[in-house]
């Protein structure tokens, strides 16, 4: 291309063609449906291996003033926020036996958060709580979740182990129905339900026929591995072990498998950019030294730096923040803001091809047996998968008992026998295969359809909404389903930092809701024009990533292979949040009703 430099230490159409290549090779005509859902004969994949089992109570008739449906971060932290606000009358219902969401299921050997924890764990100033490590173990974000619980008094009312079936409108409240037979009446409902929850297996032929065990990553079944996430997973000593992905999950599991497993096959359908973690204890002295505010501080200064915002010092300084700009094909961003839009695609190309070419070379250095190292070599843009960082992950495959298995060719695994897993014509035999596929994503429960919501005049939510598409202000809530709201992503900016996200929103449904209660329980609910605002500006200003995506290797980011335009907020989560704490000054009234 005429516009390259010439002095580029690399062939930029060469590493253009080398993707285009590996792009081809694993699309697969079968896109996102070549998945399996965990129900059916499969439902015991999604089965909790942390709640007693046998529980049984008689089912609740009661109201409350807020039902918050969800008890990971986004429901913990309405819930949270709307207790700081006042509002006395809390239920969380949540389909797990305590709260943690994402924490609680995923209790897998090496879970860690790979977003730094003084960012990424939420009430940190007001819990008075400094994590123990730069990137904190599951266990112990699982712990701050617990405690968010008890500091602001939300086991009280809590409602574990139900799933929540139906919301219907019934003026003035809405009914809450459980699969626990419950009928819960609420003025207001906060819906934070998740939308990586549910596991997903590959759709391999034959994974009936398998007769060794398995189980996926987020359920791992310690009865069979012995030892706990820290490791020590004595009962593989004598095991053949296959773990199929090497998603952001599978990079911290395999050392430990690798560790402890008499033999590991890891089957790579696409591998990961590996970059470096670094994770380090908390410093005493630095603890100490924190201000009040300091959390909220830092989480803004990520903010705004992986949204391409200038800041004056780069307080978390790690492989995020440093590739920062490499990331607005993920997350909208000021990246080169003041660059033509050829210009900016051309840096921007050249700064990823360095950044990728790093990245290869890492797994160069570490790996030694070069046809393993050349397997591991990941060929794509930096944004079109999500990064991973380790530093132990890529080492694991410098022992003898794990092996690769590369199963791009054949669009994945290709077939499971009664004995293992078959690839390119070979069979590997097992004796336990653990899928660290992922899960369904974006699919919210209300989404899907598995939560049917009915508002006024008994109007199905998804009724309107499969016609119209979805119409909302700001993805809270919407005409017609009057004091119900929605958090999560739906029409509204996000970014890496997802809890970050969730928090603003809680924060945002939180103050309305506390304002509409202080004005005697009036009804909260945008007019149709609003919506039709909302949508135009969505419209607007959605980013325009189809043409990046479809070039990139096939994962959930790109809909397998197939992109689909996002309804989201391109001028990123910086202005979104922003724009909510003006409309909180100056047109919350347009939303009450009946005062
Ligand atoms: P992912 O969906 O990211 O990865 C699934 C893996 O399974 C991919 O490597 C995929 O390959 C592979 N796979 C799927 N089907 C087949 C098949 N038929 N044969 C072979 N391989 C197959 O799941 P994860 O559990 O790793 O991550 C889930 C989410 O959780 C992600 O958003 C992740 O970022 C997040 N996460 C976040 C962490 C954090 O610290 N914040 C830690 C861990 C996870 P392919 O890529 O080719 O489709």
């Amino acid at each position: 291309m005429s516009s390259e430099p010439a002095d580029l230490e690399f062939d930029p159409e060469a590493l253009r063609a080398k993707y285009r290549a590996e792009r081809d090779r694993r699309i697969r005509p079968d896109g996102a449906a070549q998945y399996r859902g965990v129900e059916g004969d499969f439902g015991y994949y999604a089965e909790d291996p942390h709640a007693e089992p046998g529980f049984t109570r008689e089912p609740l008739r009661d109201r409350v003033e807020v039902a918050v449906i969800g008890g990971g971060f986004g429901g913990l932290l309405a819930a949270a926020r709307l207790r700081a606000a006042g509002i006395e009358s809390i239920r969380v219902i949540e389909k797990a036996s305590d709260f943690g969401g994402t924490w609680y299921w995923n209790r897998y050997p090496g879970v860690h958060c790979d977003i730094e924890s003084y960012v990424y764990m939420p009430l940190l100033d007001e819990i008075g709580y400094v994590p123990e490590w730069k990137y904190s173990p599951g266990a112990e974000i699982l712990a701050h979740a617990r405690a968010i619980g008890r500091h602001y008094d939300l086991y009280r009312d809590a409602c574990f182990r139900a799933g929540v079936t139906e919301l219907r409108w019934e003026d003035p409240d809405w009914l809450v129905r459980t699969d626990r037979g419950d009928e819960i009446r609420a003025r207001y409902v906060v819906v934070s339900g998740g939308t990586l929850d549910r596991p997903k297996l590959p759709g391999v032929p034959g994974i009936e026929e398998f007769t060794g065990h398995t189980f996926h990553t987020s359920r791992w079944d310690y009865d069979y591995t012995g030892g706990d996430a820290n490791g020590g997973l004595t009962g593989l000593a004598d095991k053949r072990v296959a773990l199929i992905g090497t998603g952001a999950t599978a990079i911290q599991v395999v050392p430990h498998l690798a560790r402890d497993a008499k033999q590991v096959h890891v089957f790579q359908r696409t591998p990961s950019s590996v970059d470096v973690r670094g994770n380090r204890r908390t410093d005493p002295e630095w603890a100490a030294s924190l201000e009040p505010g300091w959390a909220a501080r830092r989480r803004d200064n990520f903010l705004r730096i992986v949204t391409g915002h200038p800041v004056e010092e780069d307080l978390v300084a790690d492989a995020w923040t440093s590739s920062a700009s490499l990331l607005r094909n993920m997350v909208p961003s000021r990246a080169y803001a003041g660059l033509s839009p050829e210009e900016r695609d051309r840096v921007d190309e050249i700064a990823d091809f360095r950044k990728m070419n790093e990245l290869r070379s890492r797994v160069e250095s570490i790996v030694s047996d070069p046809a393993t190292a050349e397997k591991l070599k990941p060929w794509y843009r930096y944004s079109c998968k999500r990064p991973a960082f380790s530093d132990e992950y890529l080492q694991a495959f410098n022992r003898p008992t794990v092996t690769l298995v590369d199963t791009a060719d054949s669009g994945g695994v290709e077939r499971m026998t009664e004995r293992g897993l078959v690839v390119g014509g070979e069979e590997y035999e097992v004796d336990c295969v653990i899928f660290a596929t992922g899960f369904e994503v974006g699919k919210s429960d209300v989404m899907s359809g598995r939560l049917p919501v009915f508002g006024r005049d008994g109007v199905p939510l998804l009724g309107t909404w499969r016609t119209t598409g979805p119409r909302t202000l700001h993805g809270f809530s919407s005409n017609g389903f009057p004091n119900l709201f929605h958090l999560g992503p739906l029409q509204n900016a996000s970014s890496v930092n997802f809890v970050h996200v969730l928090d603003e929103q809680a924060t945002h449904v939180a103050a309305v809701v506390a304002e509409a209660h202080k004005r005697g329980s009036c009804t909260v609910e945008p007019t149709v024009d609003a919506e039709s605002e909302w949508l135009a500006t969505i419209e607007r200003t959605a980013p325009d990533l189809e043409k990046f995506l479809a070039e990139c290797t096939p994962g959930y980011y790109n809909n397998e292979g197939k992109p689909r335009k996002r309804q989201s907020f391109g001028e990123g989560a910086v202005v979104f949040h922003e724009l909510l704490r003006n409309w909180r000054k100056s047109r919350m009234d347009e939303v009450m009703h009946g005062e």
